[in-house]
């Protein structure tokens, strides 16, 4: 049996380093923290080697003596618990007097600090793998800079454990934000690999101040917000207005007492008060503070986690929700009085031609007004197509050509890879798969309605759409022939840096798939083309794009074809509308393309694109039969 032996101190303490530090954006958050806690104004951050290499947080907050400098490095001490009664409220917090003996076992760790009292002196301190090196004097310059070097250099097994360096710069500058957010008052300067990213001034630290930081960080995502409580209500809410929701969902953020936390009951309070009110892809973005009593909630479930426990759940859930609520409402309201008013103001000649409202392109074919930045591609004429008759209200019946096995994207797929016996099993087919088929009319400008074989058949027009184009870029995709459609303006895209960060991570592989991106600064990517099958407008575009990272984010859904997959089924939810007001030729065209589907019978969703009420079912619901 082995011997049993007595870890040496440096090993311990590598190890409770592992629990408070996991990558470098956890060291970013503990300075960060301090800083504050020490009364900060201004605070600049740096960072090179995405956090590994360099790692500075800079203060002008009440620095420290060259007593409790050394102090500060050993474990399990804290300024900030002075009576055995204040530990259990403190604790929560996180204060638990480790974080810079944590960073200091496991990286070269260099502080310079000086109060702000006349005359004090200043002193560095340098240590490494937890180990004082050297202390020397520091210009008396008061406040604290923390550097860390090398993070990671002794623990070898860490180091391998980090993501990519734009991964590890998306975590780094998500901290930075969360920070920013929750002080308004304090000035952010923020430096990633030598270049500016963010430079925030300080504001109020009131609503005014909150909303001129959230616009900073998220941009116009943030323009509309509204808001609701206070903080003597316990609860501020800042959130987007029905009409200003985001396709992302990593612009919500929640604190309890100015803590960055994340809970499954906050998000869901939120979702909540959104019910009804929302499409599914899309998300609220917003700024929610909670101010609880530190013995009520636990956010020490992971040391370095921000997951927080409740312990009335039900009750943070119901002040998220109806603070949201509230929020919301009054703006409903609002949005009333408001079109009330301004309905006189309408431009000359409304009531002459009232413009379409829905801020739907028009498909018709003639160019609505606001598809001007992207340009559609001619309509192509498809092969084999009859020569239609286009007929909007169905009173000039077309038959419908039997169905040709040449000339879509499928076929050629098909012919290569000697699938095509599937077209040929016309037998196993149901009766109403095959033509004539007469087109009767549009039905809620969502059901096309055909007379078929069998009896009535009823399309989904809007999941026929969708698994049209699914299938149709997909094939495009796979034969390397994807058709590009080049924007005459590029669409401006504003977003966190962090998301920036993440956004790019997955630029060469967009571009394979007809997104060509471009970063144009720390919050802002440009979209220069789209695949042109989609005929996206901008907010099509931005749309997918904002919700591209996180899509393709998930390392479980990282295979190629199941990338692909999901962005054909995300831009093809961007691309079709629902109510689009079809003819008769566009019905036909939809039919035969939806036939020559791989599997037209459903939307890439997994709804069915078509159902069939035959005639003998008609007959017995007359009771005919
Ligand atoms: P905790 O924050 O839990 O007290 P830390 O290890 O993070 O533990 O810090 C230890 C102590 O060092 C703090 O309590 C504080 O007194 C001091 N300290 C750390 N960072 C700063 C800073 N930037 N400015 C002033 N004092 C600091
Ligand atoms: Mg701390």
């Amino acid at each position: 049996m082995a011997e049993i032996k007595q870890l040496s101190p440096q090993d311990i303490s590598k190890i409770a380093a592992g629990e408070v530090i996991e990558r470098p954006a956890s060291v970013l958050k503990e300075l960060l923290e301090n800083a504050v806690d020490a009364g900060a104004r201004t605070v600049r951050v740096e960072f090179e080697g995405a956090g590994s290499g360099l790692l500075r947080v800079t203060d002008d907050g009440c620095g420290m003596s060259p007593r409790n400098l050394r102090a500060a490095c050993r474990r399990h001490t804290t300024s900030k618990i002075t009576a055995f009664s204040d530990l259990d409220s403190l604790a929560t917090f996180g204060f638990r007097g480790e974080a810079l003996f944590s960073i200091a076992a496991v990286s070269r760790l260099e502080l310079s600090s000086c109060t702000h009292e006349p005359g004090a002196a200043g002193v560095r301190l340098e240590l490494e793998g937890g180990r004082t090196v050297s202390e020397s004097p520091a210009p008396p310059v008061p406040g604290t800079a923390v550097s860390v070097r090398d993070l990671f250099f002794n623990t070898p097994a860490r180091l391998k454990f980090l993501k990519s360096p734009a991964t590890e710069r998306a975590h780094l500058l998500r901290v930075a934000e969360e920070c920013a957010l929750a002080n308004p008052g304090v000035s952010f300067h923020v430096y990633a690999e030598k270049k500016r990213v963010y430079a925030l001034a300080a504001g109020p630290v009131a609503a005014q101040g909150i909303l001129a930081r959230a616009r900073e960080i998220m941009g116009s995502a943030a323009d509309g917000f509204l808001h609701a409580g206070s903080p003597q209500d316990g609860i501020t809410v800042f959130l987007s207005a029905p009409g200003g929701m985001v396709a992302r969902r990593d612009l919500q953020f929640f604190f309890v007492n100015r803590r960055p936390v994340s809970a499954k009951t906050l998000s869901q309070a939120l979702y909540k008060a959104y019910e009804g009110r929302r499409d599914n892809a899309k998300h609220p973005a917003c700024v929610i503070f909670l101010e609880l009593d530190p013995a009520s909630f636990d956010v020490n479930v992971h040391p370095q986690k921000k997951e927080v426990r409740f312990r009335d759940e039900s009750a943070v859930f119901s002040a998220v929700y109806q603070t949201a609520g509230k929020a919301l409402l009054a703006a409903l309201a609002e949005g009333t009085q408001q079109a009330a008013v301004r309905e006189p103001e309408e431009p000359e000649g409304y009531f002459v031609k009232p413009p379409d409202r829905s801020g739907r392109p028009d498909r018709s074919g003639q160019a609505g007004p606001e598809s001007g930045s992207a340009p559609k591609p001619p309509e192509r004429e498809l092969p084999g197509a009859p020569r239609e008759t286009v007929s909007d209200n169905g009173f000039e019946p077309a038959f419908f050509e039997p169905y040709r096995k040449s000339g879509s994207a499928n076929d050629i797929i098909k012919a290569a890879s000697g699938a095509d016996a599937q077209w040929d099993r016309t037998a196993a087919d149901p009766a109403w798969w095959a033509p004539p088929y007469r087109f009767l009319g549009q039905l809620d400008r969502s059901y096309l309605l055909f007379e078929c074989a069998a009896g009535l058949m009823i399309m989904d027009q809007h999941a026929a759409q969708e698994r049209v184009l699914f299938e149709q870029y997909l094939a495009q995709f796979e034969r390397g022939r994807l058709a590009v459609q080049r924007l005459m303006l590029a669409v401006n895209i504003e977003m966190p840096a962090s998301a920036v960060e993440n956004l790019m991570r997955w630029k060469d592989w967009l571009a394979t798939a007809g997104f060509e991106l471009e970063r144009s600064g720390p919050k802002t990517v440009l979209a220069h083309s789209a695949p042109g099958i989609f005929e996206l407008d901008d907010a099509g575009i931005t749309a997918f794009i904002e919700s591209a990272a996180e899509m393709l984010g998930d390392p479980v859904k990282c295979a190629e074809k199941v990338r692909r997959e999901l962005v054909a089924m995300t831009a093809c939810k961007r691309a079709v509308k629902a109510h689009d007001r079809l003819g008769e030729s566009e019905a036909l065209r939809l039919l035969r393309d939806l036939k020559r589907c791989e599997n037209g019978l459903n939307c890439p969703h997994g709804r069915p694109t078509i159902t069939v009420q035959p005639v003998a079912e008609l007959a017995r619901r007359f009771r005919r039969g």
